[in-house]
């Protein structure tokens, strides 16, 4: 799985561990533990830090924090008991004619200890100096036992020497328990002395000339066991303090993975597409009809848009913009210029109450513009649906509004001009092929709610031109954020009463993250009934969850929108995009089982009107330390792309995505958190090559795409790769 970006040549994903001298079983198991089970994933299991074992020094120019190797003889020994805590700690002094050195154990056992220490007896021990009143010290040093006895062969200053324990910048490893340092870098040097010079970098040379990489072999070489000692590496993000063995890896990750998007981008940009004409037929009319102006960065999102529609190859624009950004308006832009040009528009929403809100606010403008927009969803009537069929492929309907129902092959486009994919904070990227090649070759313009950090999105949808609303509509108030402890639910109360009293209304969300868990639905609606005959007795309360009809769920939202009821209980359908104004509280239970760009979500919902709205969050009892720092970037901030950030940060880029469906992140070393400048260059040089009008025919460049193949298989629908 893993092995998605990686895929070295020759391939050393079938040589197994076991094949190593000195790996048996019970290796074999320790090994596969950490994940590795065969000699290319070996390669790819870098170490955490190095240690400069290269010189033994005289204790004396050791100075308190450095770590080094010392040669020294047992002068004494003897334990000791703290007075206070009754801890014992076993004390060998040594020394090495330079200076002293008091070494300690904290857990130990001591007639071993007495053995293995004689006086007299010579080591060579690793570890960092500290100073205890005046005093050097190590605390549980690593040892090598020389001699036991007075007598020694020196082979310290023979210059030639096969320890491996000093003589050498040594790696080391992120091990488990059982496998020692010692152990593994005998296991990597093996790995790594029989295999690393076999790999072949199948990136052009000019390019990794040009940027100074080593080929992997070499890079491979350093990294497990450099020549020049790097204090820090992995830890800090900037490429510059990454030696450049690491950033080779790396970048061989990035290249490939960024020019599989290339091609794809590039394969799709060569398709006849449509050529659309603004016309202002329609457009024109509902600009003036808006009772507000767009904001700038609508304009400039929707000069981008119209730039592709007018191309001659097919838009694959994404249209990022947080909640309420007002992306609707701009997508409604779009599919005039489609209309006008007489073609068709499809609108594809990830849930039925989405398509339903889609369809009208669609409708409610084209219809002034004497327009016909339709919906087709799973719950619409059989015989409703097969007037919609046939009104739509007699090009009656110009824009059809669906759930994923309008992907089926029944439904006939005859001339489809443009997809509207809104995934909100769903980004199912497989899923975007399918309308793609319905009929003609659409422009597609998918639109999400949930800001992507540039890093992600370059790796993600690379194949996609991105475009940004980076603005709010003026006038929007900030929502006061509030986090409460379940105990406090009191004063949460109190508040929402305040509200509704003053005329607003509130949303109470419950997470249920498996609705089809009895259980966790009885709980709200338990919840409901207690909230509707004891909390808020005076006032209407509705529940909305994601098992009732689907025309039960119109009916409420419905009645909420109308204002028919005061307060809408809620599990997480409510998140998706619902634009109720009135609507001041948000109130979420359990707050911190949701998602960052979840709670985001919901959190977007009010805050709409003129009124100051509230978003009040209830911990849970047992809040984890995640949920505790994903409650507080709520607090400390409303802008969507500092939360994308953050819940990268906390979860990681694959949860972030729904990996499950994706696979495209997982990395080996790379990390599109920690070496995005590396990923830019990587971008930047595989879109080059992939331009290249020989990229399939140069042999210079066979084992390039060899290897794109193999790493990206049959996710790479190409037309062509030799
Ligand atoms: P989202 O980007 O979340 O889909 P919407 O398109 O639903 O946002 O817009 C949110 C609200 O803002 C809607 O009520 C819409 O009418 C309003 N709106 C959109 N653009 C503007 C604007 N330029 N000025 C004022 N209000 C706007
Ligand atoms: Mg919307």
């Amino acid at each position: 799985m893993s092995a998605a970006l990686s895929g070295l040549n020759p391939d050393l994903s079938s040589i197994p561990m076991d094949s190593i001298p000195g790996v048996g079983p019970q290796i074999l198991l320790k090994l596969s533990k950490l994940g590795i089970r065969t000699v290319e994933d070996a390669l790819y299991f870098l170490p955490l830090r190095y240690e400069d074992r290269r010189n033994i020094r005289p204790l004396a120019s050791a100075l308190p924090g450095e770590r080094g190797v010392f040669r020294v003889e047992v002068l004494a020994k003897g334990e000791n008991v703290h007075p206070r805590t009754r801890k014992r700690i076993f004390h060998v002094l040594a020394g090495d004619g330079s200076g002293k050195v008091d070494l300690k154990w904290f857990h130990y056992r001591r007639p071993w200890m007495e053995k293995e220490f004689p006086v007299g007896c010579h080591l060579h021990i690793f570890g960092e100096i500290k100073l205890f009143g005046g005093v050097r010290q190590i605390e549980h040093p690593e040892y090598e036992i020389i001699s036991k006895t007075n007598s020694l062969g020196d082979n310290a200053s023979s210059g030639c020497n096969d320890s491996d324990f000093w003589g050498g910048i040594l790696p080391v490893y992120p091990l488990t328990e059982g496998l020692s340092q010692k152990m593994a870098r005998r296991i990597w040097k093996k790995v790594v002395e029989k295999h690393a010079s076999s790999v072949s970098s199948t990136i052009p040379v000019e390019i990794l000339r040009r940027l100074q990489l080593p080929p992997l072999a070499e890079a491979f070489l350093e990294v497990h066991f450099p020549k020049t000692f790097q204090k820090s590496i992995s830890s800090s993000e900037m490429a510059g303090d990454i030696s450049s063995g690491r950033k080779s890896i790396i970048f061989d990750e990035f290249f490939y993975l960024e020019l599989g998007l290339a091609l794809k981008k590039r394969d799709i940009s060569q398709i006849p597409g449509n050529a659309f004409q603004v016309t202002h037929l329609y457009t024109k009319p509902l600009a003036e009809k808006l009772p507000y102006r767009l904001t700038t960065a609508q304009r400039r999102v929707l000069g981008e848009i119209k730039q592709d529609m007018m191309a001659s190859s097919p838009m694959n624009r994404l249209l990022q913009g947080d909640v309420g950004s007002g992306k609707t308006i701009v997508a409604l832009m779009a599919a005039l210029i489609a209309i006008e040009n007489n073609f068709q528009v499809a609108v594809l929403a990830p849930t039925e109450i989405l398509a339903e809100q889609h369809f009208l606010q669609f409708h409610r403008y084209l219809d002034d513009l004497g327009l016909k927009a339709a919906l087709l969803t799973g719950s619409i009537a059989k015989r409703e649906k097969e007037n919609i069929l046939g009104d739509l492929s007699a090009g009656r309907i110009h824009l059809l509004v669906g759930t994923h129902a309008i992907l089926e092959d029944e439904v006939d486009f005859p001339r489809l001009g443009l997809v509207v994919i809104d995934e909100q904070h769903r980004f199912g990227v497989l899923q975007r092929g399918g309308l793609r090649n319905k009929g003609t070759h659409p422009d597609t313009l998918v639109m999400t709610a949930t800001p992507i950090p540039r890093s992600l999105f370059m790796t993600a949808y690379g194949d996609l031109s991105l475009s940004i609303i980076d603005e709010l509509p003026p006038g929007r108030k900030p929502v006061k954020t509030m986090i409460f402890p379940v105990g406090h639910r009191e004063t949460a109360y109190r508040m929402v009463r305040e509200e509704l009293a003053g005329g607003r209304q509130a949303f109470v969300v419950y997470p249920l993250i498996e609705e089809s868990q009895n259980s966790e639905l009885q709980a709200a609606e338990k919840d409901f009934i207690l909230l509707k005959n004891e909390i808020f007795p005076t006032f209407r309360v509705g529940l909305l969850h994601g098992r009732l009809k689907p025309a039960e769920k119109e009916d409420i939202m419905k009645r909420f929108r109308d204002h028919d009821l005061d307060i809408l209980v809620a599990t997480t359908v409510i998140e998706v995009g619902i634009d109720i104004p009135n609507a001041t509280v948000m109130m979420v239970e359990n707050a911190d089982r949701f998602g960052l760009s979840q709670l985001h979500q919901l959190r977007g919902r009010v805050g709409r009107g003129r009124q100051e709205s509230v978003c009040i969050l209830i911990a849970s009892r047992s809040i984890s330390d995640d949920g505790r720092k994903r409650l507080q970037v709520m607090k400390e901030t409303a802008d969507g792309f500092r939360i994308a950030e953050a819940d990268l940060e906390i979860r990681g880029p694959g949860e972030l995505l729904g990996t499950r469906q994706h696979g495209l992140v997982d990395f080996r070393v790379a990390s599109i958190l920690k070496h995005q400048e590396i990923l830019a260059i990587a971008r930047e040089e595989a879109f080059q090559v992939a331009g290249r009008s020989d990229f399939f025919t140069s042999p210079e460049l066979e084992k390039t795409r060899r290897t794109l193949q193999r790493r990206w298989g049959t996710r790479l629908e190409l037309a062509a790769i030799g």
